[in-house]
């Protein structure tokens, strides 16, 4: 039977305590960056066991930032996935340099590291690794490689925030890492990111230009301990959080690990119930010894089996009242890569195989287990009805 109400594919929540911290902020007169987003900053260190952390707002700034600290620009290349969004790749143009694209593996959708080693040059500067759905790269392969020959590495961390790669925290593994808390995601801020990074000199760059590129202190140039003089070292960005953000992220990351146990009950529950549905892949069991942040639950459609296509499912499923993702369609084949650098379909064919067949499902653990049920039954509706 049609859901009578229409369930949202994601929607963040706030409790109490995120209400209390932006009240106090509010009346404090101090909105901007301030104390609490250096509180945060210090419990987001903790909790990603990462040395520094730059407070940004959003992962895009973070990436944009962590490639101009480590000095990437004009006639560099950068290596990522096209199983990604869009800002990925976008970053790159920005510092000047060039995209170049490496296949992904197509039963977890990671960038796969035998297609990096393929696209490495001369001019290879740095790889950009992208956690999908929150499924940690093989970032042993990808470490030992950018060892090899001498590239950086920016894990884009977006879907990652509570995951684990052998032992090690995500955020404390490469050069740079950048996470996410736009309002989609698992810990929100609403608009929201941070740098990780273990190196202070990266820290030190990143801290100064995400406010204007001024001398270090400059946000306490109104404050009690009096006027500050400041002085530009460097043609900075406008990439600071505010107080207010970190006011809810202070909050949302206490709730992270609770969160999780959810996530990881909701996906047991979805991949028992479509494992046995012919016409549809769940998610690549888990690799030994990661935790996968269970950001977003995404199944493929087996189209050969099925005589409509993926967009056409989405739509069937917003007919039962129940919203749906794509994360993501093959960045090469969007209209300003394909024109700018030529691509075409075939150009990665692992991408292009996930990227016509994935459908994010709804899955956040404010859902109940009736919603979850609900969104079971409208699939295998669908994928009966629509089985060749
Ligand atoms: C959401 C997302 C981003 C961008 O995050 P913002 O905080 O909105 O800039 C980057 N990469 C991936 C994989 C994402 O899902």
């Amino acid at each position: 039977m049609r859901r009578s109400k229409f369930l949202i594919f994601g929607a963040p929540r706030f409790f109490q305590a995120e209400l209390k911290e932006m009240l106090e902020t509010l009346r404090s007169g101090w909105w901007g960056t301030g104390p609490k987003v250096l509180q945060f900053e210090n419990q987001f260190s903790e909790y990603s066991h990462a040395k520094y952390c730059v407070a940004v707002n959003s992962a895009t700034a973070a990436m944009h930032l962590g490639l101009n600290a480590l000095g990437i620009g004009p006639g560099d290349e950068v290596i990522t996935t096209p199983l990604t969004f869009v800002s990925t790749a976008n970053v790159i143009i920005h510092t000047g340099a060039r995209p170049v694209f490496a296949d992904v593996d197509k039963l977890t959708g990671n960038i796969d590291p035998k297609e990096i080693i393929k696209k490495i040059t001369k001019k290879t500067k740095a790889i950009i690794p992208v956690h999908l759905h929150g499924r940690p790269c093989p970032m042993d392969e990808i470490t030992k490689i950018a060892k090899k020959y001498k590239l950086f590495v920016l894990e884009d961390a977006a879907h990652a925030t509570e995951a684990w790669y052998h032992g090690k925290k995500i955020g404390s593994i490469s050069d740079l890492t950048a996470f996410s808390f736009y309002v989609t995601k698992n810990v929100a801020t609403g608009e929201g990111g941070m740098l990780t990074t273990n190196n202070k000199n990266s820290a030190d760059l990143a801290r100064v230009r995400r406010l204007h590129g001024i001398s270090a202190d400059a946000w306490k140039r109104y404050s009690a301990e009096g006027y500050k003089p400041y002085e530009a070292v460097y043609p900075g960005f406008k990439y600071n959080m505010m107080d207010l953000q970190a006011s809810l992220g202070i909050h949302q990351l206490k709730r992270a690990e609770a969160n999780l146990k959810i996530r990881n009950k909701y996906w047991q529950i979805y991949t028992k119930a479509l494992t046995q549905l012919d016409g549809v892949i769940p998610p690549a069991p888990d690799e030994p010894n990661i935790v996968h942040a269970r950001h977003l639950y995404a199944i493929n459609l087996e189209l050969e089996k099925l005589t409509i296509d993926r967009n056409q499912f989405i739509d069937a499923l917003y007919k039962e009242n129940i919203g749906a993702g794509v994360h993501f369609s093959a960045l090469h084949l969007h209209q300003y890569y394909r024109k700018t650098f030529g691509f075409k379909r075939g150009n990665f064919p692992n991408a292009e195989w996930v990227g016509e067949r994935t459908v994010s499902l709804p899955f956040y653990p404010h859902m109940s287990q009736k919603d979850l049920f609900d969104v079971i039954s409208a699939v295998k509706k669908i994928i009966n009805y629509y089985r060749k």
